[in-house]
């Protein structure tokens, strides 16, 4: 979709630092981390929110879920912890409006949110 930031970082228009990277998913670094470590992991479909995923595309829901873990594992967060997080819509506080898990770690995070 044009004009969407995570679908130019997918397409490569943008730079960003990628971390994994396949034909359906990939994952980079937020650009303004609030944690040790902080990756996004996007599907390159432009999904706006959770409520944009119809029932026939759970597989790449599934497989973004997988990639987070197997990020996360790469950061060496699985020992300690981490947190995945997806804003959906304004009062979640989302910005982007591309689908998007947050992969959290590094540090302690209190429960619940703000
Ligand atoms: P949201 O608030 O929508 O859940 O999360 C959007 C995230 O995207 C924020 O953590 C923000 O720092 C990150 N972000 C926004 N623009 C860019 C960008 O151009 N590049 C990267 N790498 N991250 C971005
Ligand atoms: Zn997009």
């Amino acid at each position: 979709m044009e004009n969407c930031i995570f679908c130019r970082i997918a397409n490569r228009e943008t730079p960003a630092r990628i971390v994994y990277e396949d034909e359906r998913v990939l994952a980079f670094e937020d650009i303004r981390p609030q944690s040790p470590v902080h990756l996004l992991v996007i599907p390159r479909k432009h999904w706006m929110t959770l409520g944009d995923v119809a029932p026939e595309d759970g597989a790449l829901l599934g497989h973004l879920f997988i990639v987070a873990a197997r990020v996360a594992r790469e950061r060496g967060l699985e020992g300690t912890g981490y947190r995945t997080v997806i804003n959906n819509g304004a009062w979640a506080g989302q910005t982007v409006d591309h689908l998007h898990v947050h992969v959290l770690g590094g540090r302690v995070f209190h429960w619940p949110p703000g």
